[in-house]
């Protein structure tokens, strides 16, 4: 498999350059030159296989023999070693609870597979490859957790000081090893803004091999891939292959939700899309306007998605062929806003004993909406006899209530009990780095 620069700018690569290097030179995004395609066979047989081997069915065409099978099982293995259940919320929306991995974040499942990769590639080399990331909150915990102890990689993680939640903190902060955190005296954006630069500067670039460890990293990116197929996996044992599986993604950089969109390019049967946005809605606009408006993020209570320019929306239009009808006939988006997310997280515990974190409430406010358009068609010229018809929508749960125990505990009006998994980290000691700011003081740590 090679895969091309979306800037069109830069050669063809195989899947380990574009996991080492994160991004082409270019600047583009990496590609798939083709979308691997599933045979009616292979799902028929998907239905039943162990997690591992399907991970390892899926991934293999995308890793393209840079990784021998025998270890690519063993990486897929590892990386998806715990539960994705299905559970009802309501008769017709069902969470997939992707929060049951070591950090707690959907995220955890991209940042096993890539690190486990990175590992692979550096072994028998003196080269080590330096991961920068900047955090909001999950991405660091996801990487930090994932990378450490794995040799010949070191990570350097770049969060807001105070603005991430103390759990999230102590995940990003006691790994130590090959883990350094750095504590900037500003914004995500500011975080964001030293990583860019720092991914362009020669001086650092001529003495660390840099790359990146979020969702513009393919080895990052694809194995997301996987939740959409053990979603189904368990949409099909209870409901058969009729019934369509409309999915909805709480989403910020949009990797998530493209990874399902190419899961289902590949021919897994999945019903529609909606990306679920806060105020941050560039992509709820756009397909409302067909104007791509870039704006300034803005903070919201489910601020993993606090994303002005979500990254991965080039590999969706990408997907489909920059065809815009194609697109809104593929991908619906709604945007909700704070107000309604703490409502929705006291109304649904209230009513269905069911705890949702702000961004699993904001995709459970966009299912209803969904929904609502189906289950009862607004307006004349509608076919009435498609009433009788139920849909069903799934939510991605994408990190754990207890993560943002601010807003859930003053929704529920109750105080949340801390998973034994994340309990320990309590009895950890914080180690940070302070950093002003700017890019000049990131720098000149870095060189010395
Ligand atoms: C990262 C994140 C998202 C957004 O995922 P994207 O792939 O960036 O769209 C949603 N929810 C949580 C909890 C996250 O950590």
């Amino acid at each position: 498999m090679q895969y091309y620069s979306l800037q069109q700018q830069s050669l063809n690569v195989d899947f380990k350059t574009a996991a080492i290097t994160g991004q082409a030179p270019d600047k583009g995004l990496y590609f798939p030159a083709e979308i691997p395609q599933l045979s009616a066979a292979a799902i028929q047989k998907f239905k039943t296989v162990s997690k591992g081997e399907l991970a390892f069915e899926v991934m293999r065409p995308y890793v393209g023999g840079t990784i021998d099978d025998a270890t690519l099982l063993q990486i897929c293995t590892e990386t998806i070693n715990f539960n994705f259940p299905l559970v009802p919320i309501t008769d017709n929306i069902w969470s997939l609870e992707l929060f049951h991995g070591p950090t707690l974040a959907f995220k955890d499942v991209g940042a096993r597979f890539m690190s486990r990769c990175l590992g692979y590639f550096s072994k028998g080399t003196n080269a080590t490859t330096t991961v920068l990331v900047a955090t909001s909150g999950d991405t660091g915990g996801a990487v930090a957790n994932g990378f450490l102890g794995v040799e010949g990689v070191n990570v350097i993680i770049l969060y807001p000081k105070g603005k991430v939640s103390p759990i999230q903190e102590l995940q990003l902060t006691t790994c130590g090893q090959n883990i350094t955190a750095l504590e900037v005296e500003g914004t995500f954006d500011d975080c964001q803004a030293i990583v860019k630069e720092a991914f362009m500067d020669a001086d650092l670039n001529k003495k660390y091999t840099l790359t990146s460890a979020n969702s513009i990293n393919v080895a990052r990116w694809l194995p997301q891939q996987l939740y959409y197929f053990f979603a189904w996996q368990q949409w099909v044992a209870n409901y058969g292959d009729d019934v369509p599986m409309n999915i909805v993604v709480p989403s910020g950089n949009f990797g998530n939700i493209c990874a399902g969109m190419m899961a289902k390019a590949s021919g897994l049967p999945l019903g529609h899309f909606i990306a679920a946005c806060n105020a941050n809605d560039v992509v709820t606009r756009y397909l409302a306007t067909e104007k791509y408006e870039v704006r300034q993020s803005v903070a919201t209570v489910s601020n993993a998605m606090d994303v002005g320019n979500p990254s991965n929306f080039v590999r969706i239009m990408e997907i489909m062929q920059s065809n815009f009808s194609a697109l809104t006939n593929a991908l619906t988006s709604y945007q909700v806003s704070d107000t309604d997310t703490k409502a929705t997280i006291a109304r649904v515990y209230k009513t269905f004993n069911y705890i949702l974190d702000p961004h699993g409430a904001v995709a459970f406010i966009a299912a209803e909406k969904y929904l609502a358009t189906l289950n009862h068609p607004p307006k004349l010229g509608l076919d009435a006899t498609k009433n009788n018809e139920v849909h069903r929508a799934i939510i991605l749960e994408t990190a754990h209530p207890v993560k943002f125990p601010e807003v859930v505990e003053e929704a529920i009006g109750e105080q949340l009990q801390i998973p034994a998994s994340v309990k320990f980290l309590l009895d950890k000691e914080k180690v940070s780095i302070p950093l002003a700011p700017s890019y000049k003081a990131f720098k000149a740590w870095m060189m010395q």
